[in-house]
């Protein structure tokens, strides 16, 4: 299903098989837990519990809208998301049809990214299709076309069991935002708790090289292309649109053969600051 941000691989919570096949689907390890979707802040009580001030005040600012709050879990989180552990992760999608699918059903809907674990989120209905078409079923499973996503980069999520709510995933609401809402934030500390904090995550096919300056990424341009590699330039001025559109520009130059993708980072403010994550992800480990 589309939200604002990317598309979600989504079933119903408390089902638990559809939750199995989610992490079959995707190859994801048990483990890492699922985001619950809710279609209203009601779903922050029912989920939630030992709800912090902050988690409230982020909730009732940000709601729908591209953050998720980790909090602590109540008696109605089904079993199996949340990788064995005591929190849970929530937010409410600012996306008609996502919020349609889950008033309809009447409880929270698991949407992680809908393509396999490591790789690039999609953010259009022919993105899922060549990412997980294989692995669909058509007799009972449908992919909710709701056209290209707005934000295009997965949503901040903030841990507000802490005194200090912790950003542990920069996205399009930034560390800044989230501080004016809440008076106080940290950087993440402690082990990874979020794909976000995967050194090599978000990954294309192409390498990925990332540069501070056009410049630069145009000498290793010629550089390569001398050496007869297939390079794409990614550079884009505004930092919201280099949001939207940064995914489909990495699956673009898989779908053109392109060896090498040069990125160029944008400035680090407002989602520049998630757009330079989520290169610095692609670009690790090579
Ligand atoms: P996504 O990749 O968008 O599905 O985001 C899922 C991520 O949210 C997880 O990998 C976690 O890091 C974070 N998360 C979700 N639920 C929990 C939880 N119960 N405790 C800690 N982190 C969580
Ligand atoms: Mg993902």
């Amino acid at each position: 299903m589309p939200t604002e941000t990317v598309y979600g691989l989504a079933a119903d919570a408390a089902n638990a098989d559809a939750v199995a096949r989610v992490y079959a689907v995707k190859g994801r390890p048990r483990d890492h837990p699922l985001i619950l979707h809710v279609a209203s802040s009601e779903g922050l009580d029912r989920y939630g519990a030992d709800v912090s001030d902050s988690a409230r005040r982020l909730a009732e600012v940000c709601w729908p809208g591209p953050l998720t709050v980790l909090v602590g879990r109540s008696a109605a989180v089904p079993d199996g998301i949340t990788g064995g552990r005591s929190t849970v992760a929530i937010r409410v999608p600012a996306h008609p049809l996502a919020t349609g699918i889950i008033e309809r059903l009447g409880r929270a809907v698991v949407a992680p990214s809908a393509n396999r674990f490591g790789r690039v989120s999609p953010t259009t209905p022919r993105h899922v299709l060549d990412e997980l078409g294989d692995a669909l079923d058509p007799s009972r499973d449908l992919v909710v076309d709701g056209g290209a996503t707005t934000v295009g980069i997965e949503s901040t999520i903030v841990d507000c069991t802490t005194p200090v709510p912790q950003v542990l995933r920069p996205g399009a609401i930034t560390a800044a935002e989230i501080e004016r809402i809440v008076g106080d934030v940290a950087a993440a500390s402690g082990p990874a708790r979020a794909p976000g904090m995967l050194a090599r995550h978000y990954s294309p096919t192409a390498a990925v090289e990332v540069f501070e300056d056009r410049e630069a990424a145009e000498r290793r341009q010629a550089q390569l292309t001398a050496d007869g590699v297939a390079v794409d330039v990614l550079d884009v001025d505004d930092p919201a649109e280099y949001a939207s559109v940064l995914y489909q520009r990495l699956r673009a130059a898989d779908d053109a053969g392109v060896a090498v993708v040069l990125a160029v980072l944008p400035s680090p403010e407002g989602i520049g600051i998630a757009v330079r994550d989520r290169l610095h992800r692609a670009s690790a480990g090579r």
